[in-house]
């Protein structure tokens, strides 16, 4: 019988033990020149333009689950919300930290997983850091992840930029990560499979930046989902937003899954999808932009923002009346990135 290779707490304690993980887990998988200089700090280089920079920290539970991982995660999270700035993503870091007895092999298919995923956004992992805590004093592996990605030439969006009159654009439908994992978590025996969305989105979004679009805002509705993106940017640019249920995508598993959970899609977690304010005469070229594009297929225009009341978000219902769409007290599905 062979013992299952783990994490041990010396292979974050600074010596030999730590170094061949180094190089036997991280370096030999994220393969970068940069990294394996191994000094201090990652040299960059001069970099081009304006630069975008963000970091997040990642606790999903559970660290695996249909569509993805705690490491897919952690390169489509940072790579995303530099996305949302117009941002291409050049360089991230990565710092672990590991529960003694986390096994091996599932710290290589996370290491795995941010490889391919690092591979499909084209962005490079240059630094990180390792930390092992006793057993018991972290749950399996938390990762933060930060970015630095350099602003496209002529695009300058933010949260505060909405305007009255800007068409709402979401890239797909909703609620897919956060019912992936929810389902994933509870081992509910539901018979619909449902697979987190999570994926990077500046391939995407950059067709609509590029498409010469008078785009004024975008923010991936992660965590908290769509009604916490909307009551962001409505509050950040002093504009009333109205969403219109009936085009809002959502796929019938996630609906059904959602009520079985008695939860609302608006506020379930995503981590695939984008949410853009455009000016009207933009709309429909972004819309039939993103739709080319396998992550846009979906692509819907949402709703609209209106000059007030400032920082109010209503839904307007199937059967046509209004409902305020506020921002969730707290939150509803803890450790869901
Ligand atoms: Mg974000």
């Amino acid at each position: 019988m062979t013992m299952e290779r783990q994490v041990l707490l010396a292979h974050g304690g600074g010596g030999s033990l730590m170094g061949e993980l180094i190089r036997e887990v991280f370096h030999s998988r994220f393969n970068d020149p940069i990294l394996a200089a191994a000094d201090d700090s990652a040299n960059l280089g001069a970099l081009p333009g304006r630069a975008a920079f963000t970091t997040d920290a990642f606790v999903v539970d559970p660290i695996f689950f249909p569509g993805g991982d705690i490491g897919k995660l952690a390169v489509c999270g940072t790579v995303n919300d530099l996305a949302a700035q117009g941002a291409e993503p050049l360089f991230l870091s990565a710092a672990f930290v590991l529960e003694e007895g986390l096994p091996l092999a599932d710290l290589e298919r996370v290491v795995e997983s941010m490889t391919s995923a690092a591979a499909e956004a084209r962005v490079r992992i240059v630094a990180g850091d390792t930390k092992v805590v006793p057993r018991g004093k972290a749950d399996k592996l938390f990762i933060a992840t930060s970015g630095v990605g350099r602003i496209a030439d002529g695009v300058s969006v933010s949260g505060s930029g909405v305007k009255p009159g800007d068409v709402l654009i979401l890239t797909g439908p909703i609620g897919d990560h956060g019912i992936a994992v929810m389902l994933a978590r509870e081992q509910m025996g539901f018979a619909a499979e449902v697979e987190s969305d999570c994926a990077p989105l500046w391939d995407l979004v950059s067709t609509a930046c590029f498409a010469g679009a008078d785009l004024h805002a975008m923010r991936d509705p992660t965590r908290g989902g769509l009604a916490a993106a909307a009551n962001e940017i409505a509050r950040q640019s002093g504009v009333a937003l109205e969403l219109d249920e009936d085009s809002i995508p959502v796929r019938d598993s996630v609906r059904v899954a959602c009520e079985l959970l008695g939860l609302d899609p608006l506020y379930v977690a995503n981590e695939g999808k984008m949410l853009l304010a455009v000016a009207p005469d933009s709309a429909e070229a972004v819309l039939s932009s993103l739709r080319k594009h396998p992550l846009g297929a979906q692509a819907a225009a949402i709703g609209r923002a209106l000059s007030g009341p400032s920082g109010r978000v209503v839904l307007r219902t199937s059967l046509g009346t209004t409902r305020i769409i506020d921002l969730p007290p707290g939150e509803q599905l803890p450790r869901i990135c």
